[in-house]
């Protein structure tokens, strides 16, 4: 798919740190919180940028709502204070106004406007002609269309300097997530525009400071370029988010225990054992898809050989007796369950629609 989209980094525009750690209240609440806590994240020298929510799209009404104009006064001090650019949510085109009049350095969309095209389309329309930096934080639902069409609407307005920032998705099944992380969609993201920066927000991920590590260092081997993390000077007492904020103190340690890898490596040994590796799994792919083609044959004589003796496709037994062996015999060779039974299932998939065509007309030679 050829979107004519362009970006630049963000990372880029600020020193090219990588990973570029973004890190803030999840709300600015006092003067007096926003400067102290900024201050220890500069102090600790692995900071790059400083966030604070101004504006708070809370769930429910009659909840802390940001602080609004004044808030964001003390973030713009605090960007003054420690040399640190800012960045904060903005919702709407007065948000955006009020942010270029103080000075904000970025700016990020929320997973809450993401999802609305009308009000991402209202603030690229302020953005038109303003160069500033922009993430979009993908929207609460797993849609990976409306997430690049939020991207792209900001985009086509002229901004360059851009980034994507994976939060996690709302659903049914969040497991000991906050909002489940769904690896899958940002990897897709990535994988269509690859241009694209990609940051996470491990915080939002996991809705509860124990999990920020793991996640973060799972963004990390998934080469995203960054990542935002709330940090607050006493979590616990924090006005919003309070379970996944951590102390500037924590979140020092927090960084120093992540691994950063390479994407490769000019190592020769390194490359001559990858190549001889990968040549493995070339071979593996040609095999797997040799036994694929083969399967789909004998599928398509089945569905032949039903057709002649007036035989439904779909035979539940069978599907859950082909279910049951494979997932035990997979088990015994070490692939995990979940992945044995998303392999059934689509090739199940592709051998009812194989056996379908033969039904609706195709004949094959049994
Ligand atoms: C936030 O960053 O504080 C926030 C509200 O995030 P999200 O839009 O990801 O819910
Ligand atoms: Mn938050």
């Amino acid at each position: 798919m050829n979107m004519n989209l362009s970006f630049d980094t963000i990372s880029g525009a600020f020193g090219k740190q990588r990973p570029f750690i973004i890190s803030g209240p999840c709300s600015a609440e006092t003067e007096d919180q926003m400067l102290t806590t900024a201050r220890l994240l500069a102090a600790t020298g692995k900071v790059h940028a400083l966030r604070a929510g101004i504006w708070k799209p809370r769930t429910r009404p009659g909840q802390f709502e940001g602080a609004g104009l004044e808030g964001l006064k003390w973030l713009a001090q605090a960007g003054k204070e420690t040399g640190l650019p800012i960045t904060t949510e903005v919702a709407n085109a007065s948000h955006v106004e009020a942010c270029l009049k103080v000075g904000v350095d970025i700016l990020w969309v929320g997973a809450r406007t993401t999802v609305n095209p009308f009000s991402v389309q209202e603030i690229a329309d302020a953005l038109r002609g303003v160069d500033i930096p922009v993430m979009v934080k993908n929207p609460v639902n797993p849609d990976l269309e409306l997430w690049i069409g939020a991207l792209e609407r900001i985009e086509r307005a002229g901004i360059k300097r851009m980034a994507a920032i994976h939060r996690g998705f709302s659903s049914f099944d969040k497991g000991p997530f906050r909002n489940a992380p769904m690896w899958d969609l940002a990897i897709e993201l990535k994988t269509r525009l690859p241009e694209l920066e990609m940051f996470c927000d491990p915080s939002h991920i996991s809705g509860n400071r124990e999990l920020i590590a793991m996640v973060s260092q799972k963004a990390l081997d998934l080469d995203m370029a960054g990542l935002m993390i709330e940090s607050h000077l006493n979590p616990d007492a924090a006005w919003s988010d309070a379970k996944q904020q951590v102390t500037p103190a924590s979140l020092s340690s927090l960084l120093d225990g992540l691994v950063v890898r390479t994407v490769t490596s000019n190592d020769k040994t390194f490359k001559d054992t990858l190549g001889l590796l990968r040549e493995q799994i070339d071979q593996i792919d040609d095999e797997i898809m040799q036994k694929m083609a083969n399967r789909m044959k004998v599928s398509r004589q089945i569905g032949q050989y039903k057709k002649d003796n007036n035989v439904t496709i779909l035979q539940v037994g069978r599907w859950e007796e082909i279910i049951n062996t494979r997932v035990a015999l997979g088990k015994a060779m070490g692939l995990d369950e979940g992945f044995t039974r998303d392999l059934l299932r689509l090739v199940h998939h592709e051998s009812i629609q194989v056996q379908t065509k033969v039904m609706n007309g195709a004949t094959v030679k049994v």
